[in-house]
């Protein structure tokens, strides 16, 4: 098991504190590994700043190349890659495989291409005897920080992006789920010129907060909890920074009472129990009118109670652990507090055993102001709510400081046009949720965040617009 980081293109021991790394399934140590000291994570900046002078000239041909290699060792160590990601997070076997690394491995290629779309926009003579021309140039060392729910794909929307712009880039995944992460920085020794890529370890209010805050740091980008997201625009403020921060969501899943039930209950049950429910785009929050409400409660009910919870490589495991043991007190918390006010029909138990497993819950009639229905549970917990005829549904979605994913369940085209129109989240599923392709936008809104992740406008967050002026005589 790979545990040293890539500091300035070796590999090293970490030479601070070592921290565990703990099975959700079985809540015993898998490993320890040792985070950076100060000097170690100082010495990866200044190698991302020595490698942006070089890799921020090469051509977009030339970056393109280098996110192909990349592409490459991930897809020829795919498997090794996914059981890390399976036995650190929980994740099911082989859906850890199946499921995620396809996405992973497409982003990596996709940013390959996006490196090659980089354009201005204008060049023309805007003052008489002077021609002006726009570039769009690499912003310098960029510090990522990824968080713990997919922590592979996290990376690769970390490194994807900034790399394809011309940016060199020092990563730390969270400290909970490093080993995917450590194991790719091992693989990339080889692929990726000094400096160009650095990977430390570390706790997120110590050595997260000394990398945000780094001189030498041009660019910081957080995936990540509101908080986290705060503490990078803090840092961002007063270093004069970039930022760019997807943080935390609560999706909302509008259905109106034209929808295809059957369809919505089979999406949910794939979806919003997927990684255990420790998805930003979780569908979690039902507003469901009236008239289908009764119905849609009790097939969820139904669908919920049938999904088999397990350790990740048990056969026909479909929901694996929550990640530590005081996650699972967090979501627990949050749904012994909505009892009080809202019914659970089903789940809301903790399982007995050593991991941190937790039923697929269902919680019904839930207020639309309560806690569970406007806070991020992260958890296997959905809620439902009902609107009447004479209530705005878009309206009670919108009134959260989320504004990540949201759906939208309607036989009628021209209602989900309209509806979505007014909804201020970042992205609209409209009969579907959870669907995601590195062309399209991961966009947050409010207190989501700002900017994307994926596609061509996730580029702006690592490039600045230039204006090149050449007087004539
Ligand atoms: P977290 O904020 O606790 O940690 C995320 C990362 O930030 C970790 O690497 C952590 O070490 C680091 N960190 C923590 N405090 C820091 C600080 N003060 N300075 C610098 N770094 C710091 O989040 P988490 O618990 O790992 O992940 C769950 C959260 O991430 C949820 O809110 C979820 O919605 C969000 N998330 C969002 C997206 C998205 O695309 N918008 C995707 C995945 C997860």
């Amino acid at each position: 098991m790979h545990t040293k980081l890539l500091i300035d293109g070796e590999l090293v021991e970490g030479a601070g504190a070592p921290l565990a790394v703990i099975d959700p399934a079985t809540g015993e140590q898998i490993v320890q590994v040792r985070q950076a000291d100060a000097a170690q994570l100082h010495h990866a900046v200044r190698s991302a700043q020595q490698a942006f002078e070089t890799y921020s000239k090469t051509t977009p041909a030339q970056r393109a190349g280098l996110l192909m290699d990349i592409a490459g060792v991930v897809e020829q160590h795919a498997e090794e890659l996914a059981a890390l990601e399976s036995a650190n997070v929980g994740k099911p076997w082989p859906s850890a495989l199946a499921d995620e690394m396809p996405l992973t491995l497409d982003t990596f290629r996709f940013f390959a291409g996006a490196a090659r779309t980089l354009a201005g926009v204008a060049a023309g003579e805007y003052v008489a005897g002077h021609t002006s021309l726009i570039r769009r140039d690499p912003l310098g060392p960029v510090a990522a920080i990824a968080p713990w729910n997919y922590p592979l794909m996290m990376a690769a929307w970390k490194l994807a992006a900034p790399l394809a712009a011309g940016c060199s880039v020092v990563l730390k995944p969270s400290e909970v789920t490093p080993l995917s992460t450590l194991h790719l920085a091992h693989l990339l020794a080889d692929v990726l010129p000094r400096g160009v890529v650095n990977v430390i370890h570390g706790e997120g209010r110590s050595t997260g907060d000394r990398l945000i805050n780094a001189p030498g740091i041009e660019a910081v980008s957080i995936t990540g909890s509101p908080a986290t997201g705060s503490a990078a625009m803090r840092a961002a403020a007063a270093e004069m920074r970039q930022v760019h921060v997807e943080l935390g969501g609560k999706a909302p899943v509008i259905v109106y009472d034209d929808a295809d039930i059957d369809r919505l209950v089979a999406t949910l049950r794939a979806t919003a129990f997927f990684n255990a429910g420790q998805d930003c785009a979780q569908p979690c929050r039902l507003l469901v009118a009236s008239k289908v409400y009764d119905r849609v409660v009790s097939a969820l009910a139904e669908a919920a109670s049938s999904i088999r919870t397990g350790a990740p490589r048990a056969a026909g495991t479909e929901m694996g652990p929550l990640v530590t043991e005081l996650h699972r007190q967090r979501v627990a918390g949050f749904v012994d507090r909505a009892r009080a006010h809202a019914e659970v029909v089903s789940g809301g138990t903790v399982e007995a055993g050593g991991g941190f497993f937790y039923r697929p819950t269902v919680i019904a009639d839930v207020d639309h102001h309560a806690e569970i229905a406007t806070q991020e549970v992260f958890g296997p917990v959905i809620t439902v709510s009902r609107f009447s005829e004479q209530q705005d549904p878009i309206a009670i979605a919108n009134a959260t400081r989320y504004g990540l994913a949201s759906s939208l369940w309607t036989r009628d085209s021209g209602r989900a046009m309209e509806a979505s129109s007014r909804l201020r989240y970042g992205f609209t599923w409209v009969n579907t949720h959870g669907v995601a392709t590195p062309e399209m936008p991961w966009a947050a809104m409010k207190g989501s965040g700002h900017g994307c992740d994926m596609s061509v406008f996730a580029l702006d967050a690592y490039t600045s617009v230039r204006h090149v002026m050449l007087a004539h005589g």
